[in-house]
């Protein structure tokens, strides 16, 4: 699943959640979304759904009518940086995109198939911008040069964090995923819907940094990893999930 790339304008090399993680925060999404709004979307996404879409955008980041995407998924912020502090990528990165993205959607000024078009990045960039190592440090790369092993296999950091967690430790289908994690009461699922695209950002950077210092250069990740870690991945996945389903239900309420 992991491709490297680099980028001229330099910068993270993976690309998010892998198509596992992302089908999971579609899913969770969709079965948090008020009736007709899943009415409104099913006519916007052509008959399709929220899980159809949700790794388009990393299919289509390096064809010509897209690659303007490309730095869309992620924002490389150093250590010792914020995201206000740290040089911007020309390109634009996941806060700007998602902002930009959530503005256009919320103005109702865009034609059909614009709006078809956005909400497929919003399904996308949602789940992005709570995978932990898409804020990682822009001198490693987004932890792609932080070499560890994953059950014996060589490997790096962005990998296990983007693909292997998710993989590794169920062997559930979306569905069952969301059976099992989608489960808070209302108050509660509210409740961790709040905040902006710039407060997730920041919510997930400080769970990026945790895992820097959890994970030097060369640790050999199993089991024990795997345990300890898995419930941040779920946290992750039932944040990005429930918050795409809040914007999408306030946007087409
Ligand atoms: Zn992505």
């Amino acid at each position: 699943m992991l491709v490297s790339i680099c980028l001229s304008s330099c910068c993270s090399t993976a690309f998010g959640w892998g198509m596992k993680g992302h089908d999971i925060v579609a899913a969770i999404a969709a079965n948090n979304l008020k009736p007709g709004v899943a009415k409104k979307l099913n006519r916007i996404l052509d008959g399709h759904t929220l899980m159809y879409y949700s790794s388009w955008m990393d299919f289509i980041r390096k064809d010509e009518p897209y690659q303007y995407t490309a730095t869309w998924h992620y924002a490389n912020i150093d250590a010792g940086e914020t995201y206000e502090s740290m040089p911007k990528n020309p390109t634009g990165d996941v806060l700007t995109a998602l902002n930009e993205i959530i503005s256009k959607l919320r103005s109702g000024t865009l034609s059909d198939s614009m709006q078809t078009l956005y909400v497929k990045f919003l399904i996308h960039l949602v789940g992005d911008i709570h995978c932990p190592m898409h804020t990682g440090h822009l001198s490693d790369l987004g932890a792609n040069k932080i070499s560890v092993t994953w059950f014996g296999k060589p490997t790096n950091l962005h990998a296990v964090w983007d693909d292997m967690l998710v993989e590794s430790a169920k062997k559930w289908s979306y569905t069952e995923w969301v059976d099992n994690i989608d489960i808070l009461d209302r108050k509660r699922k509210q409740q961790l819907a709040t905040g902006t695209p710039a407060d997730w950002l920041t919510e997930t950077h400080a769970v990026c940094e945790k895992i820097y210092e959890d994970t030097p250069e060369d640790s050999e990740l199993s089991y024990q990893y795997m345990f300890d870690n898995y419930p941040v991945v779920e946290q992750q996945l039932l944040r990005a999930g429930l918050r795409l389903a809040d914007i999408l239900n306030s946007i087409y309420k």
